[in-house]
């Protein structure tokens, strides 16, 4: 083998989840990104309880407050309003450029038994070959063009990233992928969102009306097949809008969906609940595509795709950093599995550590398919004690699908 065992495209939480478990076991990797840290990403960077457990290292010194409050609102007024609460903290709030940041600087610090983490900035990749013992992948840095070479390549490079399409080139039987081919997965969908920041300083009011400090407020009244949130941080808050359902249902296709997602939404929505417009609020506004459908991702070959470049984001409440950093870490626990026998059989490896998520995803779907085409009926059921206590367990802390199936089953019947 090389002296890089493993090459990682993206540095975000899924390539630094892969990244750290690798190094931590002994493999010499090299993590590639086509940003500097700390880097902006469009994310409203709320930590549930299990990703929080998901990680290998506190993230404790980047978490500006718990929440202890989920606020749902189906329309506009109190009466359509849900609130679900626990004994513990729901989720932790950070700032994402800090928390990327964090997260980078941990994976560089890992390492046992001659493993360890290598970050290099390059401006872009260009091609993607699988060799018989290998992959090979062109980067570009510059009027550089260099050959980097590995045993397995991880594509975590995002929503956005070109892993996933080089990937479903050597699938469709290319012995070269490049990236001037366009190409798509088949099962890859995709959400868009859009986030602004507010200071407390700025808002006519302390708090806005509704939300307190340690709520997180999920409305689902500014756009049919998706919500807006407000998010609060230590002096300020994050506020966005974004489309996350399946295409169907809820509008007339997907890309009609997610073109409902616009500045003006954002703006609009931002003077409701803020009382302040967008050019007050003072913070840039940005978005991203989430990435989505992978409940449907089949591993192939030496290229394993994780967190977003694997469509792997919740279609029901649009949280992608739990899969993120569990995705990464099966890719790293199937590296491991296969390296004594040269990485043969790994994509069935990770395919299999892959499944128990891909199995909650599928769930998602199917929740998220009935919940958007009527908000206000989930909320009815919801507010059977048993039913939103799961919805709540389900969101923060994770449950098998072997838990939430008889927990459908009773939405079924409550909402006849
Ligand atoms: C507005 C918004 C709000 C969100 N809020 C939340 C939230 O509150 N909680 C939550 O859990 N999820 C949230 N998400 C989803 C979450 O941001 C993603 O699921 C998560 O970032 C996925 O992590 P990742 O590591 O797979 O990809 P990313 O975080 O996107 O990281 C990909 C990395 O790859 C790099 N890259 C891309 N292309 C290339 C290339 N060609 N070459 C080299 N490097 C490349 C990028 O620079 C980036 O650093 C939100 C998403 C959006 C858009």
């Amino acid at each position: 083998m090389s002296p890089i065992d493993i090459l990682i495209v993206g540095a975000g939480p899924a390539g630094c989840a892969a990244a750290y478990d690798l190094a931590e076991a002994g493999v010499q990797v090299l993590l590639l990104d086509r940003r500097s840290f700390p880097r902006h990403k469009a994310c409203a960077c709320g930590l549930t309880r299990k990703t929080l457990k998901a990680l290998r290292y506190s993230v404790d010194p980047i978490v500006e407050h718990a929440c202890e409050e989920i606020v749902l609102e189906a329309a506009a007024g109190d009466s359509a309003k849900l609130r679900l609460r626990d004994s513990k903290p729901i989720a932790a709030m950070a700032v994402r450029e800090r928390f990327d940041a964090f997260c980078l600087e941990q994976t560089l610090a890992a390492g046992k038994n001659g493993g360890g983490v290598t970050f290099r900035r390059i401006d872009s990749i260009a091609a993607l070959r699988e060799t018989g013992d290998g992959i090979e992948l062109d980067v570009l840095t510059g009027d550089d063009r260099e050959t980097l070479r590995a045993g397995v390549l991880i594509g975590a490079d995002g929503s956005n990233g070109q892993t996933r399409r080089l990937a479903a080139q050597l699938e469709a039987g290319r012995t070269e992928a490049v990236v001037t081919q366009p190409s798509e997965a088949a099962w890859y969908e995709r959400g868009f969102a859009l986030e602004a920041t507010a200071p407390y300083a700025v808002l006519p009011a302390a708090l806005p009306e509704g939300d307190g400090p340690k709520d997180l407020l999920f409305d689902f009244s500014p756009l049919p097949g998706g919500y807006g949130w407000l998010f609060p941080k230590g002096d300020h808050i994050n506020i966005g809008v974004g489309a996350f359902a399946p295409g169907d249902g809820v509008a007339a296709s997907k890309d009609a969906a997610l073109k409902q997602v616009t500045r003006k939404l954002l703006a609009d929505y931002t003077q409701r609940k803020l009382g302040v417009d967008l050019v007050q609020a003072g913070g840039p506004v940005t978005g991203q595509y989430l990435g989505m459908g992978g409940h449907a991702y089949a591993p192939r070959g030496r290229v394993l795709l994780v967190g977003d470049a694997a469509g792997l984001v919740d279609p029901l409440t649009g949280e992608g950093i739990h899969s993120a950093v569990v995705s990464g870490q099966a890719a790293a626990a199937a590296v491991l599995s296969t390296r004594a026998q040269g990485f043969a059989g790994i994509a069935e490896s990770y395919a299999k550590k892959l499944t128990p998520l891909q199995e909650t995803l599928a769930f998602s779907e199917r929740a998220a398919r009935s919940f958007y085409r009527e908000p206000e009926r989930g909320f009815r059921v919801m507010r059977t004690p048993m039913v939103g206590w799961l919805a709540l367990k389900t969101y923060t802390d994770g449950l098998p699908v072997r838990f939430l199936r008889p927990m459908v089953r009773l939405a079924a019947w409550r909402s006849k």
